[in-house]
């Protein structure tokens, strides 16, 4: 099998005494769209930067294509890097902007400007070769930092959340020009957002990081529905959390109101000592019209808070001690009020185990 487009292994990075980076391990396939998602401070930049070699890793190994580049300087290594802040010369021209990447490289000026034309063109920026950065949008000067990154059709594109300074409906369609754009090109994309839908919508595979460690790498549909951990399974999207604990014969038993629930399915081990928590998606918990519905798993609460979210409603319940969130599809409907009795209930196949403690 040919080497992965970028390999990282083992890579670790300390700043002082921070440990930024411990021990991170990542293949990257040619073409793909990778997003690195994560709350503030758990390592996406400094990872990032790392594979660049804007940051030298105290430990590990970075190959792309198979040549280890851990200790090439960044101009040396096959990629480029698309910045939060575009970086774009403010005295020179778009298309000289476009151009000066392949003219470092020696390409002669007249197929350089025809590069830069052609990569304008890629970003719909054809029209606007003549003008200086400061004439344009923000948009617009998005896009001309784009053609710079991919006039040397580079095999791998870092960019470090590229979109963050656009407003929400730019950003938005920004979002789709960018991933048709990668499609056309077939770069491979390593792109840092902390926008869990950005990275929904655009990435083929999403690394979940925290505190400088990988917590799960894979789809947007599995890392939703199978979360790995914990962390990612409160971290992406909204999840109820069942505190449950062995029970003895290889099973668990879930706090549910004022009961426990028996689970049977997979779980990641029956050691004691470990906690276990049931995940339930909001939308996975349903409002019944009796406790017997078959096939579901019920109990009475009391509806805490009904939050039209525009096309859904969330429905707030306490269950016993729990405050948990059923979400369905339309208005919040007649006789939803706050301090209503409902039957809530979910299906056990939608329950999804990971270890760790619940919150009291
Ligand atoms: P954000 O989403 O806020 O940009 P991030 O996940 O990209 O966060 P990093 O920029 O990688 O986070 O930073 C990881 C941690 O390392 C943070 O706690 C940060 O304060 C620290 N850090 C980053 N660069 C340096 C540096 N040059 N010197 C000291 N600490 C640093």
């Amino acid at each position: 099998m040919p080497p992965a487009l970028l390999s990282i292994r083992d890579l670790g990075k300390h700043f002082g005494g921070f440990h930024a980076l411990k021990g991170v391990s990542l293949e990257v396939e040619h073409g793909e769209f990778i997003a690195l998602l994560g709350p503030s401070g758990c390592g996406k930049t400094t990872l990032l930067r790392c594979i660049a070699g804007f940051l030298a890793p105290d430990s590990g190994d970075i190959r792309i294509a198979g040549d280890s580049v851990t200790r090439l300087p960044p101009h040396r290594r096959p990629l480029n890097t698309v910045f939060q802040n575009y970086a774009l010369f403010p005295h020179m021209s778009v298309l000289d902007n476009v151009a000066y990447g392949p003219r470092r490289h020696g390409v002669p000026r007249a197929e350089a400007a025809e590069r830069a034309a052609e990569a304008l063109q890629l970003v719909g920026l054809e029209a606007l070769g003549a003008r200086h950065p400061r004439e344009l949008s923000g948009g617009q000067q998005q896009r001309v930092a784009l053609a710079r990154a991919v006039v040397n059709r580079p095999k791998l594109l870092l960019l470090d959340e590229p979109l963050s300074a656009l407003d929400m409906k730019l950003r938005k369609r920004m979002q789709i020009e960018l991933k048709h754009l990668q499609e056309k090109l077939g770069i491979a994309f390593v792109f840092v957002t902390h926008d869990q839908e950005e990275a929904m919508s655009m990435a083929d595979r999403i690394v979940v990081m925290n505190r400088g460690l990988i917590e799960q790498v894979g789809s947007g549909t599995a890392i939703y529905a199978t979360p790995a951990t914990r962390f990612v399974a409160e971290f992406i999207g909204e999840a109820n959390l069942l505190p449950g604990a062995p029970d003895g014969a290889g099973g668990l038993r879930l706090a549910f109101g004022t009961g426990a629930v028996p689970y049977h399915g997979p779980h990641p081990g029956a050691d004691a000592r470990q906690n276990h928590t049931g995940v339930l998606r909001p939308e996975h918990l349903e409002l019944l019209d009796r406790p017997d519905a078959p096939g579901f798993l019920t109990e009475r609460g009391v509806v805490e808070d009904v939050i039209n979210t525009g096309g859904q409603t969330l429905v707030m319940v306490r269950v016993g001690d729990a405050l948990l969130a059923s979400r369905r599809l339309g208005m919040p409907g007649d006789g939803l009020n706050r301090g209503a009795p409902v039957v809530v209930g979910f299906r056990p196949e939608h329950l999804h185990v990971v270890t760790g403690e619940a919150p009291p």
